[in-house]
């Protein structure tokens, strides 16, 4: 057995078995070793007047009576069995487990896994813990209804027991030594079969540390290899057209986009690839950057793509780049997944035959079928919305084209060096001059009507109103207020005088887009969606943002739908309506009224983060890892960062005996996993 094999090689497990292993992510038998547990149960008994009420742990004793089954309802079982425990009587119930009942025999001992309950000295039992169960902890798995925790650590204690021995470090000797990491066999069996606490926490430490350093790895090669190789692209454009184009914008460049304009045409020029990030928060102007640097493209001759995350953005930039671009004689097409027949083939012909100088879509762009006749430079909106894959898979359809991301969600400085190190990165901090901070409060659910009634006194104004829900429809699950009923209450709130709108992501793309252009002309003047909204839309003329159950949303998500208002002149204002259930929740919101700033926003995010916030949400921005937290593991982190940095200074072939192992590890991701 090879450690490269298929999980199917394993005794027992059969066709289904793989697919549930595959649906795990679990293809080889490497992957089955390094699938971690998430926590462990502590199975060492401690004494009862250590536990908390409500505390999980292993209670150790004698059965002092036959347990006695009872039916409490159809389908409901209860077991409950009576231990004596240090001179306590604790009575142990288990649901819904009849058949528990033969392993408590009277006067022998038995051990539980259960949850305390400090007054009633009784425990909800979780599980019995067999004798031959060893270990003080008993490690648990993220897993699904294909596989089950039993079967998946059957599974890699036989895996381990044929390959661990051929297990071959990947981390440099050096490396491993001076920071006092495992080898990666140690590594695998600390993580799954520890003896002790410390051996747990001494192996999670080195599968931290071993995730980020292999992170970082991938990071400095891209780097070096973006920079060895020069059959980029040169895109000599010209300078007067562009200098023609920026004459005819309706306003001033800003001194930051200016400079990041630069920036991205340096690299335009330049024969090494371009990979770069612009980082600008809401309304800072990062689709005009995007139009001059695609202008600029065009200018030498080549195709510009700029691909969004949602087809309703797609739309909106194809209205206004078209407009933008009118008096230079570009011609932009526009690809959607929704486009059919005729509409659809008259834009890939656009694309083929080079007609199309700008073509503006979502992941439709990067299809197979989708043929480009000479496309020189991609912009991806709100890159984090994209996978690596989806980002890869357009690279290669072009001629090695050169790549600007763009996000809203600005990250700090040293965790943006970290996290996307491979990427240049361009900041546009300053936004377009006379542009007010919107202005935020927070109210209570009970006093939504008093942001009504301020919006009423807007609408009164010329105004217009976003007014985001949670949820679509009704849920039992949560008491949230949803986009639906809140559409019928506001219909009749606002009637007759202005026409209120519903729109979210289970209407028909065509649905979507009608209804945002009839907002866009204010033919509607109060919109009642989702999260939809949440991205790049914008309808200069919509003032008022009111979030419904804000609580519900992470900061990056709150900035993100703020950012949709207070686009034009007249002075915006954001209500935030919540009643948060927890300490975080409200700085949350208490935040959200002291600053619009999008960097002092991120910062103050990844601090909550840090502090267990859970609604830390995707928009933040960041990779994802399996095992470290660049905010909660961040030393490691940056130390992984200098320890890879350092490495390809010394050795940037990887060529020094203790590294070939990392070499050769590098390679064979090359093949299947490209990273940029
Ligand atoms: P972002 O994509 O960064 O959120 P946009 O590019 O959508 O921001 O710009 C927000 C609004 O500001 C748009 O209406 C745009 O036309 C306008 N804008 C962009 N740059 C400037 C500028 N330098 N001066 C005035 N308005 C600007
Ligand atoms: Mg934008």
């Amino acid at each position: 057995m090879r450690l490269n094999d298929s999980v199917g090689v394993l005794t027992g497990v059969g066709p289904k078995t793989v697919t549930g292993l595959n649906s795990l992510g679990i293809f080889s038998i490497r992957d089955l070793l390094f699938y971690f547990p998430f926590r462990y149960d502590d199975l060492q008994a401690r004494p009862l007047a250590e536990l908390a009420d409500q505390e999980k742990a292993l209670f150790k004793g004698t059965v002092i009576s036959a347990p006695v089954v009872s039916y409490f309802g159809p389908h409901k079982v209860r077991l409950n069995v009576r231990l004596l425990i240090e001179q306590t009587v604790v009575i142990v119930t288990f649901f819904n487990q009849p058949w528990l009942k033969d392993k408590f025999l009277p006067d022998e001992e038995i051990a539980v896994y259960g949850k305390w309950n400090e007054s009633r000295k009784s425990v909800v039992g979780l599980k019995v813990i067999t004798q031959n169960t060893q270990n003080e902890l008993d490690p648990i798995y993220s897993v699904n209804k294909q596989i089950r925790q039993k079967k998946l650590i059957e599974l890699i204690q036989s895996a381990y027991q044929e390959t661990g021995e051929l297990l071959i470090d990947i981390v440099p000797e050096n490396i491993r030594q001076h920071y006092r990491l495992l080898t990666d066999s140690e590594l695998v069996r600390q993580m799954h079969f520890p003896k002790t606490i410390q051996e747990s926490d001494a192996a999670r430490r080195t599968a931290i540390f071993r995730e980020f350093f292999l992170f970082e790895v991938k990071i400095q090669q891209v780097r070096q290899t973006n920079g060895q190789v020069d059959d980029g692209l040169q895109l000599a454009y010209d300078l007067p057209s562009l200098k023609e184009f920026i004459a005819t914008l309706p306003f001033a460049l800003t001194g930051a986009q200016k400079r990041v304009v630069n920036e991205i045409c340096a690299d335009l020029k330049s024969p090494q690839h371009m990979n770069r990030l612009l980082q600008g928060d809401v309304g800072s102007g990062k689709t005009v950057v995007a139009a001059l640097a695609m202008f600029a493209a065009v200018t030498a001759g080549y195709q510009a793509a700029l691909m969004v995350p949602t087809e309703i953005l797609a739309e909106q930039h194809y209205q206004k780049l078209v407009k933008l671009f009118a008096p230079m004689k570009v011609h932009v097409a526009l690809l959607t997944g929704s486009m059919k027949g005729p509409e659809r083939q008259s834009s890939l012909t656009e694309i083929e035959t080079g007609r199309a100088n700008i073509v503006i879509g979502t992941h439709a762009l990067i299809q197979d079928t989708i043929n480009y006749a000479k496309l020189g430079f991609i912009v991806i909106d709100e890159q984090h919305r994209f996978g690596v894959n989806q980002r890869r898979s357009l690279r290669e359809k072009g001629l090695n084209p050169d790549i600007l991301s763009m996000t809203a969600t600005p990250i700090p400085r040293t965790l943006a060096i970290t996290t996307y190190g491979e990427m240049d990165i361009s900041t546009i901090d300053e936004l377009p001059a006379g542009r007010r901070p919107v202005e935020t409060s927070w109210l209570k659910i009970n006093q939504a009507d008093k942001a009504l009634a301020l919006t009423r006194n807007q609408l009164d104004h010329g105004d217009q109103a976003f007014v985001i829900a949670p949820l679509i429809s009704e849920s039992d699950k949560m008491s949230l207020q949803n986009a639906e009923d809140l559409y019928e209450k506001l219909s009749k709130y606002f009637a007759p005088k202005y026409q209120v709108a519903l729109l979210h992501g289970q209407m028909s793309s065509d649905e979507k887009a009608a209804t945002m252009a009839s907002f866009n002309r204010n033919e509607i003047q109060v919109l009642v969606a989702t999260t939809v909204v949440e991205v790049g839309v914008d309808v200069p003329n919509a003032n008022i943002m009111i979030i419904y159950n804000a609580d519900r949303f992470g900061l990056a998500t709150l900035h993100q739908l703020r950012g949709r208002v207070g686009r034009g002149d007249r002075q915006a204002f954001c209500y935030l309506i919540a009643d948060p259930q927890n300490e975080v929740a409200v700085k949350r919101m208490e935040i959200m009224t002291q600053t619009n700033n999008g960097f002092t926003l991120a910062e103050a995010d990844l601090k909550l983060r840090g502090q267990g916030d859970i609604f830390g949400d995707k928009q933040s921005g960041l990779p994802e890892f399996k095992i470290g937290d660049p905010v909660g593991d961040n030393n490691s982190l940056v130390t992984a960062h200098q320890v890879a940095l350092e490495l390809f200074r010394e050795d940037p072939q990887l060529e020094a005996p203790q590294n070939l192992q990392l070499k050769q590890y590098l390679s064979e991701l090359k093949d299947n996993e490209n990273f940029d």
